[in-house]
């Protein structure tokens, strides 16, 4: 396997750790820095720009309480609406699989088994994991074990484990208006119980 040493952290790599040169031709048609250099270097100069008042994506003056210009802010919230239906639409659509609900503001990705939590946890590196689970779910393919749910069906399976449009007859008790409970119902649905997790995010 061809090597070369990287300029920067000065290590021995795999040629396929480099990323390809374009514009200057080198030797190996590759950069002179690794790929995790260049991504460290990258992103000291994108926290640099943040710092004196720059957009971290473009060199435009940021907006307030934000790291981006309005152009960028704009852009990155329709990147991220697009690949959010992107996603809902590999999990069967854009509405919710429990009660049908299709306003998209309402909709999130739910963790099937309820284990975001370990979830999120190999999705560590980034902060945002509300965020990052959409692109996740993308790169790997839409891996089974999630679907589409509104933000009250979600909520009421990790609250209650269970979801009250799923309920008939029989063993268990629904609270009534009149402060009483209804007669049993049972209960089709148990899944999240213990905790609400909205995108992998728990909430509750
Ligand atoms: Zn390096
Ligand atoms: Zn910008
Ligand atoms: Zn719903
Ligand atoms: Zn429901």
């Amino acid at each position: 396997m061809e090597k070369k040493i990287c300029t920067i952290c000065q290590k021995n790599k795999p040629l396929s750790d480099y990323g390809i040169s374009r514009g200057r031709t080198t030797p190996t048609g590759r950069k002179a820095a690794c790929r995790k250099c260049t991504n460290e270097r990258a992103t000291e100069l994108r926290n640099a720009r943040v710092i004196i008042g720059l957009c971290r994506h473009c060199t435009r003056p940021k907006s307030k309480n934000t790291i981006l210009c309005d152009t960028c802010k704009t852009n990155q919230k329709a990147t991220r609406t697009r690949l959010k239906v992107e996603v809902f639409n590999a999990y069967g659509g854009c509405v919710c699989q429990c009660c049908g609900e299709t306003t998209l503001e309402f909709l999130s990705i739910d963790h099937i088994n309820g284990d975001g939590a370990k979830h999120r946890k190999s999705l560590s590196k980034t902060n945002n994991y509300g965020q990052a689970i959409y692109g996740w779910l993308k790169r790997n393919k839409y891996p089974k074990g999630f679907r589409v749910l509104c933000m009250n069906c979600n909520f009421a399976l990790g609250k209650f484990g269970y979801c009250p449009h799923k309920l008939k007859n029989t063993e268990y008790s629904r609270p009534s208006l009149d402060g009483g409970y209804n007669p049993a119902e049972s209960v089709l649905v148990t899944e999240n119980q213990g905790s609400v997790f909205i995108d992998g995010d728990k909430v509750f």
